[in-house]
């Protein structure tokens, strides 16, 4: 191991893990690696989670967010239900609260055709209900009153996005692990002859490690590309726009096609969110946060006296199928993969820890990983040929 004295600590008998990607995902998976006994170092090119991670809402949509049974619902469900526990632990470990709020998400019908897809959901989802337009402004009095009805889904949560990065660096500081800023990986090292992945190589030099972690986002495919994994994993630029009202307007979050209004804690309201594919291009453009704030304004007619707070974007991990790379590929072992994760990344943090956790230290997954295998990169390869 090439890790200097300062950074080993307690690090000489314990195996040691590397983390490519300080953002939600490579933060989950240290934390459960932590506990597992690994001693662990995360690598970022940037500041601590300055991408993604930092750039969501915060919803835990389980429901909302998924629009057929089968087994992507199912891994955000199971990751829903570690939430409320899994923040509860991080603020004991950690002291920061990562912000939780038990209150349900309202996906509101304003069209005809928004209310039938959303009522044939009801055929599959669980924990939903519909309301009626009267049942519905009784919960939330300051929608548009042109509101036809929507989808109740009491147990899509939310978090904030930024207290929970920052909850999990103090715990995963208090943990000892070494958190590496502004040291982009260049190369996943591997060992002559095995192919093994067994470091990297980073502007400090070459660092070595049992097991390294590639969690790196948007950003993930450059670097497997090299080992002969091409991982069809792009950036979808999202924009964002937070305003504040005098008094909140809203208790649930409220979602309609093209938009979606999430009320925090400080009492300020994050609207959310385009979505573009327009490469690594991180600039907030005026016209997106214009219609984002027409759109909230539709849903909310309030929102038109807000005052405004700030506006930002970030680069979502998207994949050809919308799921995620979770686990080993067999050309590279030593290596374990955990992005992709597209439009529920702080949804499925905790459940990703879990899994990575569980194939790093032998035991078999909690869930079935077959579905995000990262081999099937490579066949999706031979099938466009
Ligand atoms: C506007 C917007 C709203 C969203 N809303 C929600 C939501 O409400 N609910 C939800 O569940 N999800 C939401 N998401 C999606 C969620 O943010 C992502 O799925 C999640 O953050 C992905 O986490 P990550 O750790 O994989 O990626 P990132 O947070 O992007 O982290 C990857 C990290 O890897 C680092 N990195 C990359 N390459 C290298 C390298 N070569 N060397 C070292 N470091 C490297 C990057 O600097 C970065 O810090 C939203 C996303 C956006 C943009």
């Amino acid at each position: 191991m090439n890790i200097s004295t300062s950074d080993r600590r307690n690090h000489s008998t314990r195996s040691h893990a590397i983390i490519v990607g300080g953002g939600v995902i490579g933060a989950s998976i240290a934390y459960e690696l932590g506990k597992a006994g690994f001693a662990c170092t995360i690598i970022d090119k940037s500041g601590w989670s300055q991408e993604a991670s930092t750039a969501a809402a915060g919803m835990l949509g389980a429901q909302s967010e998924t629009h057929h049974p089968g087994p992507f619902y199912d891994l955000c469900r199971a990751s829903q239900q570690l939430y409320s526990d899994w923040t509860e632990e991080l603020e004991a470990a950690s002291g920061i609260a990562p912000q939780y709020i038990a209150k349900g998400i309202v996906r509101a019908a304003l069209s005809e055709e928004d209310e039938q897809e959303l009522r044939s959901r009801l055929d599959w989802i669980q924990d939903a209900e519909w309301l009626d337009a009267q049942s519905l402004l009784q919960i939330e009095n300051e929608l548009t009153p042109s509101v036809r009805g929507g989808l109740y889904l009491p147990k899509d949560h939310q978090v904030h996005p930024v207290w929970l990065t920052r909850s999990l660096r103090a715990a995963l500081e208090r943990q000892g692990c070494c958190v590496k800023e502004w040291a982009p990986v260049f190369k996943l090292l591997t060992a002559p002859g095995t192919g093994s992945v067994c470091g990297v190589s980073t502007p400090e030099g070459e660092l070595y490690a049992d097991l390294v972690v590639l969690a790196a986002g948007a950003w993930s495919s450059s670097l497997t590309e090299p080992l002969g994994l091409k991982l069809p994993i792009f950036p979808v630029k999202g924009q964002c726009l937070a305003l504040r009202t005098e008094a909140p307007l809203i208790s649930h979050t409220l979602f309609t096609k093209g938009c979606y209004i999430v009320p925090k804690a400080d009492g300020s309201c994050i609207i959310g969110a385009t979505q573009v594919e327009a490469g690594f291009d991180k600039r907030a453009t005026a016209t997106a946060i214009s219609v984002l704030h027409d759109r909230a304004q539709e849903l909310l007619p309030r929102m038109a006296e807000a005052e405004f707070v700030s506006t930002w974007s970030g680069l979502r991990p998207g994949t050809l199928d919308g799921l995620p790379y979770l686990g080993a590929w067999e050309g590279a072992p030593g290596l374990l993969l955990a992005t992709g994760h597209f439009r529920n990344g702080i949804l499925l943090a905790p459940i990703t820890g879990r899994v990575i956790g569980q194939l790093a230290t032998g035991i078999t997954p909690e869930v079935d990983l077959t579905p995000y295998a990262p081999a099937r990169a490579l066949a999706g390869a031979s099938q466009a040929l």
